[in-house]
């Protein structure tokens, strides 16, 4: 595989990334759009990256709903990305937790902050991870970037004090799409033409 194949990817978390956090959400009437991950999932697109959501969900694994549940779910979020005109290259998953049920029951190397959604979508995308970057809403998600060797982890939160080990702590997407185009153009003068 030669390098022009490779594309760099924005890895989205997706509970307090791209939609409102109330906990455990499975129903498509509980799911709010945060204002703006469209339009940064555009500049990204513009920018050549992939759109890639790395999520965890253990309330598949507690038994809170299932994975029918989560399909039909994602399947509708995947709509609104493709009205929206930024269709997502892919949705990986991890239903897995020590405290699951069942065939859930297990410490998987999917879940965050283990970096394995991120491995799986170098193998199966062809994603090139060294120029990659993830946005998430919890240190879990920071680490997988760590554990990935991504260069770029963005935090989305609106507590400006909060202790990470992110490169940026970000809590409008605008901020973020902005940022993005920076350090995407700082890479490109970096590695040359
Ligand atoms: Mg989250």
């Amino acid at each position: 595989m030669n390098e022009t194949e490779c594309k760099a990817a924005l890895f989205l978390d997706r509970d307090g990334v791209i939609n409102h956090d109330a906990g455990y959400i499975h129903k498509i009437a509980d799911f709010r759009f945060i204002d703006g991950i469209f339009d940064l999932c555009a500049t990204a697109r513009d920018l050549d990256y992939k759109l890639i959501v790395v999520t965890n969900q253990s309330g598949i694994g507690r038994g809170f709903y299932t994975e029918e549940d989560f399909h039909q779910l994602t399947a509708w979020m995947r709509e609104a990305f493709i009205t929206a005109g930024v269709p997502l290259d892919a949705v990986y998953y991890c239903p897995f937790h020590p405290d699951g049920i069942g065939p859930y029951r297990k410490k998987s190397p999917l879940r965050k902050p283990a970096p394995g959604m991120l491995l799986q979508a170098r193998e199966e995308l062809a994603v090139d991870l060294g120029r990659s970057v993830l946005i998430g809403d919890k240190e879990s998600d920071i680490e997988a970037a760590h554990n990935a060797c991504l260069p770029l982890a963005i935090r989305f939160s609106n507590k400006r004090d909060i202790r990470s080990k992110a490169d940026r702590i970000f809590s409008d997407h605008a901020e973020v799409a902005r940022f993005l185009t920076c350090f995407t153009n700082r890479q490109k003068e970096v590695g040359g033409p």
